[in-house]
């Protein structure tokens, strides 16, 4: 890594706590700032103590200021589970609004390069298959999952200008669905839930008809896509994610059969506005950072399963 010393907003989180955990092992000091609304301090932890890493907490919607010098700014405070953001959508909105325009504002004051978390959601419902970075998307300004996905819009925006009025190094990263460890069993995503529902021989609920597609990426390989943009002079867009494709019913069906479980399977209501088809086109990502993701499929739910498995365990163990 070019950056030596990195605010990670969010850093509390799954993918923060992640991205945390590879810049420390790369030799940067990290400061990770986050207020804890769906991250916790316990996925950060095992870092705390470490000479290089810091934990501040602040709500960056507020007043955000960081002592001494910045290289790098990773932007991904934000709900990200449509669970976390219909219970928190003005939150949402805040956070992408306000906290975008607080974190680009601290990477301006420092002269540091910022990345944005970005989303696939950007893309909506999409109308073009797989999407590349020059589609515009298909989204219900007034849906409830507008919260989160024209937050975003609006983040990539304000970004933009930062870059084009005042000349901040700025990336944006569309991340499409990331799983692996640090979940939240409990975060309404459909990977946690499958395997949480496999684990414990409960129904496995497959929302619709399963034929909605979705494709996963294993958080390693979308790690080290963001550092590598990062450490990159790309501006971006630029898409990072897995381009194996997915219905949900065969995503049940899989996690059902690596977790060893009998689990049924049951069909429950689709939300409002689900996209019905998510595939990257990664081509961008691979021609300007020599990126694509190297993790299978059933590599990646092995590990996250074995995961939760002891999670829900200890869980679930009577405190002595
Ligand atoms: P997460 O909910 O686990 O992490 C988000 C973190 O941001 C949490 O620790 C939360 O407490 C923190 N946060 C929220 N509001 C804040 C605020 N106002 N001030 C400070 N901290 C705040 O979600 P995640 O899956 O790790 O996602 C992280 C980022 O990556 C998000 O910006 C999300 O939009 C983006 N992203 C994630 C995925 C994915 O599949 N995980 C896909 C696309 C984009």
């Amino acid at each position: 890594m070019r950056a030596h010393r990195v605010v990670v907003t969010g850093g509390a989180g799954f993918l923060g706590s992640h991205l945390c955990e590879r810049l420390l092992a790369e030799g940067a000091t990290v400061i990770c700032m986050d207020n804890f609304l769906t991250g916790s301090p316990v996925n950060v932890e095992h870092l705390i103590g470490r000479p290089r890493f810091r934990v501040i907490e602040c709500d960056l919607t507020g007043y955000v200021h960081v002592p001494g010098e910045v290289d790098l700014v990773l932007h991904f405070a934000s709900a990200a589970s449509p669970t976390d953001y219909l219970r928190h959508p003005i939150a949402t909105l805040k956070v992408g609004s306000l906290g975008t325009l607080h974190a680009l504002g601290l990477a301006r004051e420092k002269g540091a390069r910022f990345v944005l978390a970005s989303t696939s959601e950007v893309y909506g419902d999409p109308l073009e298959h797989p999407q590349r970075e020059t589609y515009w998307g298909n989204v219900n300004p007034v849906g409830p999952r507008s919260v989160y996905d024209e937050a975003k819009r609006f983040a990539e925006s304000l970004t933009t200008a930062y870059r084009q009025s005042h000349g901040v190094d700025t990336a944006i990263v569309r991340i499409f669905n990331t799983y692996g460890p640090r979940m939240r069993p409990h975060d309404g995503r459909a990977i946690p839930t499958f395997v949480r529902q496999a684990v414990h021989g409960r129904p496995i609920t497959v929302t619709g008809d399963g034929s909605q597609t979705r494709s996963i990426c294993y958080v390693d390989d979308t790690v080290q896509g963001v550092l590598t943009l990062a450490d990159s002079d790309f501006e971006g867009p630029v898409n990072i994610g897995n381009p194996s494709e997915l219905s949900m019913l065969e995503l049940a069906q899989t996690i059902r059969d690596l977790a060893g479980s009998s689990s049924p399977i049951e069909f429950v209501d689709r939300p409002v506005d689900d996209p019905a088809v998510r595939r990257p086109d990664t081509s961008l990502a691979l021609a300007r950072l020599g990126w694509r993701p190297e993790i299978d499929v059933t590599t990646g739910l092995l590990r996250t399963i074995s995961w939760f498995e002891q999670e829900l365990l200890e869980k679930s163990r009577p405190a002595s």
